[in-house]
């Protein structure tokens, strides 16, 4: 039954409200759903990013698209939540359902946030008006690279002006639907050794797509594995460029944040604080910070298995079996409900980089 669009918005205001409060008291079993509800669309992509973590030989041959049909029984509990993200490990655009699956997803679930993370090269004006005509969505646009130069070293592609070209046409559209639609548009790059140097100019090219916010990703908080293509022992430069690269975003008024310790203790915090106890510069130990993420997200790959998050890899249950309701309230979620603030967190969050305070 699909809900009325007054009905399904205060049923998302009533479930964040409730949410807020059990996460306030640090419920373990949940009345409340997730407020954010990931659902990955398809694990292909047109890429070959220098740093991703799946696009090993082990994995080679086993991409796929989810489709329609695959899909709709993931969503099942998904009515109070206030955001879908619709894309997984891969490129979204390049699944030949995706428009079926999104036809489906504003039809059934009118008014929900749609958010999605692309590379932008197949982000073309049909899509762009797509968005913008259903009005209430997030975007990211995973870029790593000012120059073709750079992009072609780190994407594997030469695919830059393409992307240039749509992101360039998304301006112009958001302007003609300002007032209309809702929207937050961010582009990302991960920090790398090949592409550090164009961290500040990354910021202008975000200026002149008038995105949102800017965001840096340091590669170690993504792929533990690319230590070769890490930018860690590079900590003077890194800064340098994030120093200029914040410079140049207050010039341009435009938001920006990482996930790069910059002004702390370190750039190489996972690394220095490998599964041990945090340390700070002086020797103490760091305070752990809050996390909140097993009260308000749930990750469902394409094959229905649920994760907690997207630093811990922790499965959850299975949404095909469980559907949403069960898998939010199985007995993983409420264990780490009941652990991840407590003062001994699992290993696997104690090292984290939102226990660290390194990351939101
Ligand atoms: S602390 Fe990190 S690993 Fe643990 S639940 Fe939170 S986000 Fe996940």
């Amino acid at each position: 039954m699909t809900l009325l669009p007054a009905v399904a918005s205060r049923l998302r205001e009533m479930n964040f409200e409730l949410n807020r409060l059990e996460t306030v008291f640090q419920k373990a079993q949940l009345v409340s759903m997730p407020l954010v509800v990931q659902l990955s669309t398809g694990t292909r992509c047109n890429l070959r990013c220098a740093f991703c973590t799946d696009r090993g030989p082990a994995t080679e041959g086993h991409y796929r698209d989810l489709t329609l049909d695959e899909f709709i029984p993931l969503t099942t509990g998904m009515d109070c939540s206030s955001t879908v993200q619709l894309w997984g490990w891969g490129e979204p655009f390049l699944n030949p359902h995706y428009g079926a699956i999104f036809a489906y997803v504003t039809e059934q679930y009118p008014g929900i946030e749609i958010n999605v993370s692309t590379n932008g090269t197949l982000f073309d004006e049909a899509w762009q008006r797509r968005f913008l005509e259903y009005g209430n969505f997030s975007l990211n646009v995973s870029i790593n690279a000012a120059s073709r130069e750079t992009y072609r070293l780190v994407a594997g592609q030469d695919l830059f002006g393409q992307m240039e070209s749509n992101l360039r046409r998304f301006r112009e559209l958001r302007e003609e639907y300002r007032g209309r639609a809702r929207s937050r548009f961010t582009v990302s790059f991960v920090v790398v050794r090949d592409n550090l140097h164009e961290m500040a100019d990354f910021v202008d090219l975000a200026a002149r797509f008038a995105a949102d916010h800017v965001q840096f990703m340091d590669l170690m908080h993504i792929n533990t594995h690319c230590p070769d293509l890490s930018a860690a022992d590079r900590a003077a430069a890194v800064k340098e460029h994030f120093g200029a690269a914040l410079e140049r975003a207050a010039a341009h008024h435009i938001g920006i944040g990482s996930f790069l310790p910059y002004a702390g203790n370190d750039y190489l915090a996972m690394e220095r604080y490998g599964s041990g106890a945090p340390v700070a510069d002086n020797g103490t130990c760091m305070a752990l910070q809050p996390c909140y993420e097993p009260w308000r997200t749930m990750l469902v790959g394409t094959d229905g298995m649920a994760t907690l998050c997207c630093r811990s890899g922790v499965v959850t249950g299975n949404v095909r079996q469980a559907g949403i309701a069960g898998v939010w309230n199985g007995e993983t979620y409420q264990a780490y409900r009941g652990a991840v603030n407590s003062p001994a967190p699992p290993e696997v969050c104690r090292v984290c980089p939102v226990k660290l305070g390194i990351s939101s």
